[in-house]
Formats: C-alpha cells, sequence, structure tokens
C-alpha cells in the first residue's frame, strides 16, 4: 500500500518535471562521435585532445528510446580497477533495448582508460589525478582535468538525471552501498531519494557537506547535483573480484531506477527501511608495516573495538587501529600493504532516524 502510494507520488513528480526535459526532440542523439536516432543504439568515443600531456578516447555508448523521455546518464571506471561497476555497465550495453525505453541512456562504462589497463588503482597513472575529484574540469589541465571537462559538457549538462558507479578497489574489502547528496532543494533531492531508493542498495549515506562551488564541485555526482540534475552514487565489488551477485546489485538496481523515472515499463522495487548513514569515519593508518585484520566488510563495531592490527617486518605488533565511533565497516584495507597515510577501514555511523 504504502508502496504503491509512493509510486503514484513519484510518477506525478517525474510528470511534472516532463516539460525540462533535455530530450524533447525527437531527432538523434549526439555524445562525442556516438550518434543513435530514435529507436537506435550507438558507439563512439570522447575524444580528449593531447595537451600537456597525451589524449585519449573515452568510449561511449548512447541508447536512443524509441519514445521520448528524459536523459539518463550512466558513468563508470573512473577508478579503472573497481571492476564489477565496469562490468554491471557493460552488461546494461548489452541489455538495454532501446525499443523499450522512454528517453535516452548515455552509458560510458570505462572513464579511467590507463588505471584499467595498468592495472593501476585509485588514480589516473598519466597524471597521478583521482579522476573523481577535479569535476568540473578544464580544457587546459592535465589528461584527467580535459576528461573531466568533456565529460561535464557532454555527459552532464546534456543529462536530466545521473548515475555514478563506483565500488571497492583492489585494496579495498567493500560492502555494497550508496550515496544521497541532499541540496536543499526540495524537489531535486525528493527525485534523487526516490532514486536511490528505487536502485535497492540496503546502506544508504546521507552526503552532507559536499563542494557547492560550481567551479570547483569536485565530483562527479556533485557536478551533476549543483547543476540541478537528480543524481546519485552507487558502490559494489570488492578487491579486484567480479562477483555475480555484485553485478547483480548494479545491473538490477539500475533496471529499477529507470522504472522509477518513467523510462523503462514497470515497478521499481525499492528498498524498505534501509540503514541511513549520517556520516563516514575515516580510519587512517600511523605508520608503514603489514595490516592484520580483525573485522570484514560489513561487520558492525563498538566504539573502541579493534579493527586488526599493525606489525613492523620482524612481526612485532606496533599499531592496534580501533573504531573511533560506532558504525558499520564500509570497507576495509583488504591487503597486507600499509604506508603511512593510508586508510586502513571506512566506518558508516548510523543515522538516528531516517531522512524525511
Ligand atoms: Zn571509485
Amino acid at each position: 500500500m504504502l508502496r504503491s502510494f509512493r509510486f503514484f507520488l513519484v510518477s506525478l513528480i517525474i510528470l511534472a518535471f516532463l516539460p525540462i526535459f533535455a530530450s524533447a526532440q525527437r531527432s538523434p542523439f549526439v555524445v562525442g562521435n556516438a550518434s543513435a536516432a530514435p529507436g537506435q543504439k550507438a558507439t563512439g568515443y570522447l575524444e580528449v585532445p593531447a595537451g600537456v600531456d597525451a589524449g585519449t578516447n573515452i568510449p561511449v555508448v548512447v541508447v536512443n528510446g524509441a519514445k521520448p523521455g528524459p536523459v539518463l546518464a550512466l558513468v563508470t571506471g573512473a577508478h579503472g580497477t573497481e571492476y564489477v561497476s565496469i562490468i554491471a555497465v557493460e552488461r546494461l550495453i548489452v541489455d538495454l533495448d532501446p525499443a523499450r525505453i522512454s528517453g535516452t541512456v548515455i552509458l560510458i562504462p570505462l572513464v579511467n582508460i590507463a588505471s584499467f589497463e595498468q592495472k593501476v588503482p585509485h588514480v589516473n597513472p598519466v597524471d597521478n589525478k583521482s579522476m573523481n575529484r577535479f569535476y568540473p574540469g578544464k580544457a587546459d589541465g592535465t589528461q584527467t582535468d580535459r576528461a573531466s571537462f568533456l565529460i561535464t559538457k557532454q555527459v552532464v549538462d546534456r543529462s536530466d538525471y545521473l548515475i555514478d558507479y563506483h565500488g571497492g578497489d583492489l585494496d579495498e574489502s567493500l560492502r555494497p552501498y550508496a550515496y544521497w547528496g541532499p541540496t536543499g532543494k526540495d524537489l531535486q533531492d525528493h527525485i534523487s531519494k526516490e532514486m536511490v531508493l528505487a536502485f535497492g542498495l540496503d546502506h544508504i549515506i546521507i552526503w552532507h557537506d559536499r563542494p557547492t562551488d560550481l567551479a570547483a564541485s569536485r565530483y562527479l555526482d556533485n557536478t551533476a547535483s549543483l547543476r540541478g540534475k537528480p543524481s546519485i552514487v552507487v558502490e559494489a565489488g570488492h578487491a579486484g573480484t567480479v562477483e555475480t551477485d555484485d553485478v547483480a546489485l548494479l545491473v538490477n538496481g539500475t533496471v529499477s531506477t529507470m522504472r522509477a523515472l518513467k523510462m523503462l515499463p514497470g515497478e521499481p522495487n525499492y528498498i524498505e527501511h534501509p540503514v541511513w548513514l549520517e556520516k563516514i569515519v575515516d580510519v587512517i593508518s600511523d605508520g608503514p608495516g603489514i595490516w592484520y585484520p580483525l573485522v570484514k566488510r560489513g561487520t558492525y563495531v563498538q566504539e573502541g573495538m579493534k579493527l586488526g592490527y599493525v606489525t613492523d617486518f620482524f612481526g612485532k605488533v606496533i599499531l592496534e587501529p580501533r573504531a573511533p565511533e560506532a558504525g558499520v565497516v564500509l570497507h576495509v584495507n583488504a591487503v597486507p600493504s600499509l604506508k603511512k597515510g593510508d586508510n586502513i577501514a571506512n566506518l558508516g555511523v548510523v543515522a538516528s532516524k531516517a531522512p524525511l
């Protein structure tokens, strides 16, 4: 009952939003050099020109639905070794049928090609920058800046909604979760909240205190949010693995969200009573050594609980990192390697109540 009422309400809101959809025209939809007529799927590249360093070609797919509707951007692979997020969007490239879609889907399956090819976690090895920290980008910076600039212009500015996909990197044992970043604009926040509930991941971080400067929005989803486009971040997968269950979470979540946005027929599958997390606490290593975890991804810990220990290369225990607050282990360092300043774990602190 509650669910159908919610569905009715969301339908009204989505319909109210319709007149401003960017895809009102039914001509070919072009992103980079991918051009798809209504009812077609096209592939191509966002061509990042060479500048102070090498250029790159970022693959893009446009699925232009047979019926009119909004434009949804699905972007992944900013971190090219968060494999589940990449494989899930690859699956969607094959599965999404333009004949069934109302609106247009822009899919970017791999932003950071050098990271993927060279198996380098966290950064673009061309300029050593994270490809989700330099938005909205600039035309004359290093490769990451130029790629971010192009994605802002060609993907964010052309979309009505955006989903950014991440996961545990090669050295991160991560349990699935999503981010919802409220902006203070009621209608936009209502839609983005419906998106994150429809996506269905059972732990949701309420991401407060984000940059508000359009010229320094840093994150991709924040860049979209600041431009008035409801957006969410979703994370699944861990430590180089590609497990079927993790891929399914991201694929099914996307389909359910597209249903909530009226881009696919059928009812969305909302998560009921997710765990809302009010903040993330980083546990940072005080020194180098060998890491021995005592918790797993998803473990709930009490304040003060030992998360693991660190030894020197002679086996002597030198550090015993503890939980600064009670919470859930969102991710924990998955490998023995540790240097000073490394992130040992991220804890999500459970919110005292669900957001209104
Ligand atoms: Zn990532």
